[in-house]
């Protein structure tokens, strides 16, 4: 077994599985403790895994759409029946609470099988030629092919949901990836891609390094063998990978700090519901996570008394305890940044009404009223389980409060007015929107990307596929 707790995992690199030069440790951001190691990769490893792809590529490429869909099945139900073991894994590489783990790793099988799918039907078109005066007699069409090696860069958030979402798809549409899962989740991708081999990949198909992002981020991400980098993670790293991409596709899922409006006229239990869950799942470790509730001066004390009780019911604590909702952040720095912000909002004029409190990595789940929009607790990417309200006046003050940031990746709003729910949807600049339910909901198969800074492209099996393919014009000429 490539990865298993209490082990010294390996990386896979042309088709074997080995270590490093040096190691480093994985630890359980709960108790700080470790309990694996993996190797740490460099130049080397990262050349290495380049070499290997650009085979592995050619392997892809020889594979009919039928060879990769019995591969990729095959591979979601050995994903199916290690959901408890991958589970496990992920909830101690990320201090995930294991209920949340498990929800997470039991949807790797359904992401193979629809990638499987939608590498099965990426098609091409006929070209009505002859509708130009020149193309007379001519046949033409398109011809969709793999684009040859992707490289695959995901974050520690949902280690399993985001590294299949573009393993599944690059491997679907017939190429070979380099996947670099975070410095700090790389058990559960090891784990998986070894199911994927087992499963009767090709072995040069798939390499998993691991190690520093700034180290072997930059050595894969500028080789020109490389078609494609599908990247999820802050926008200060997507800046970086910009920087050094030069001439290739890129698909972007960058830092959010998606809003939800509340208008005056809304059901009021129901958006209490909702952003009990929006704001503080994955300890709000979510890019699609609720950071502003912007709510309408009218709705504003309703809300917050609907809202108090719901968020002071959410068990935070161990996460593999079966009764916690929410685990810890993923490190003790993190949390302690967090806090930062918290205080900070408050010292400049906002009220702590619900938790708020840390110990170690964990965090209290927060609500924090009055926020001003231009304080960071607001403006910057939270990533930690706490929600900032903001009152507004009406649907023209909540669009504008939700489109004064510069990232838009989701938005929620809360109305019973159909007029003011399509405002709301063609006005506010975001990926994904939702009418009554908060911008943290993601169903597989939909396009799933942000405008703005939080990124470029859609990710989403059927997008991804199109997205990790070429497409090349044919004409045939004679015959007239
Ligand atoms: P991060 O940007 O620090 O790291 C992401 C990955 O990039 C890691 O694997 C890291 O090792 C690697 N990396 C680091 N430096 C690099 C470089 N110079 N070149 C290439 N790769 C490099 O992000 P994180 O802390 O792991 O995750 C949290 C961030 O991810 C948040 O900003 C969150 O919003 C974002 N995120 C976005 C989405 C989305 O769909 N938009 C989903 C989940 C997470």
């Amino acid at each position: 077994v490539s990865a298993r707790e209490g082990g010294d995992a390996k990386m896979l690199i042309a088709g074997d599985w080995r270590g490093g030069r040096a190691h480093e440790s994985v630890v359980h951001p709960f108790s700080g403790e470790q309990f694996a190691t993996v190797p740490t990769a460099d130049a080397d490893d990262a050349r290495d895994a380049l070499d290997a792809a650009v085979e592995g590529a050619r392997a892809m490429r020889a594979l009919t759409a039928w060879d990769r869909t019995v591969i990729l099945r095959r591979a979601a139900d050995l994903a199916d029946q290690h959901v408890e073991e991958i589970a496990r894994l992920v909830s101690l590489e990320s201090g995930k609470a294991l209920a949340e783990a498990r929800g997470e790793a039991s949807r790797a099988g359904e992401i193979l099988r629809l990638s499987a799918e939608e590498g099965a039907r990426a098609t091409g078109e006929t070209l009505p030629l002859d509708a130009s005066p020149t193309g007379a007699g001519k046949l033409g069409f398109t011809l969709r092919q793999p684009c040859g090696v992707v490289v695959a860069i995901a974050p520690f958030n949902y280690p399993v949901l985001l590294t299949m979402h573009k393993v599944g798809p690059a491997l679907a549409a017939g190429n070979a990836v380099i996947l670099k899962p975070a410095r700090q989740t790389p058990l559960s991708a090891l784990r998986l891609c070894e199911l994927l081999l087992e499963a009767g990949l090709p072995p040069l198909a798939l390499q998993v390094i691991t190690g520093p992002g700034a180290v072997l981020g930059p050595a894969l991400c500028a080789d020109e063998r490389v078609r494609k980098i599908s990247f999820t993670g802050s926008t200060e790293v997507g800046r970086q990978i910009v920087r050094v991409a030069g001439v290739k596709r890129l698909s972007l899922e960058l830092g959010a700090s998606c809003p939800v409006l509340v208008l005056a006229d809304a059901d009021i239990e129901a958006a209490a519901t909702a952003i009990a869950v929006g704001g503080y799942v994955n300890a709000g470790q979510a890019c699609i996570s609720v950071q502003r509730v912007l709510v309408d001066v009218r709705a504003h004390g309703d809300l917050l008394d609907a809202l108090r009780p719901r968020v002071e019911a959410i068990r935070a604590g161990d996460p593999l305890a079966e009764d916690t909702k929410i685990g810890s952040l993923i490190s003790t720095a993190e949390a302690e940044r967090v806090e930062r912000t918290i205080a900070q909002a408050a010292a400049n004029g906002a009220q702590l009404v619900a938790g708020g409190r840390r110990d170690g990595a964990l965090v209290e789940p927060a609500i924090v009223d009055n926020v001003d929009p231009a304080s960071p607790l607001s403006r910057d990417e939270l990533f930690g389980p706490a929600v900032a309200i903001t009152k507004v006046d009406g649907i023209a003050g909540a669009i504008e409060a939700a489109n004064d940031s510069s990232y838009g990746l989701g938005a929620g709003v809360f109305t019973r007015d159909v007029d003011a729910a399509m405002r709301f949807v063609r006005e506010v600049d975001a990926g994904s929107l939702h009418v009554n339910w908060t911008p943290l909901w993601r169903t597989d198969p939909m396009p799933y990307g942000g405008l703005k800074q939080s990124g470029i492209g859609k990710e989403g099996p059927r997008y991804a596929v199109e997205e990790m393919t070429d497409l090349k014009t044919v004409v045939f000429h004679g015959g007239e």
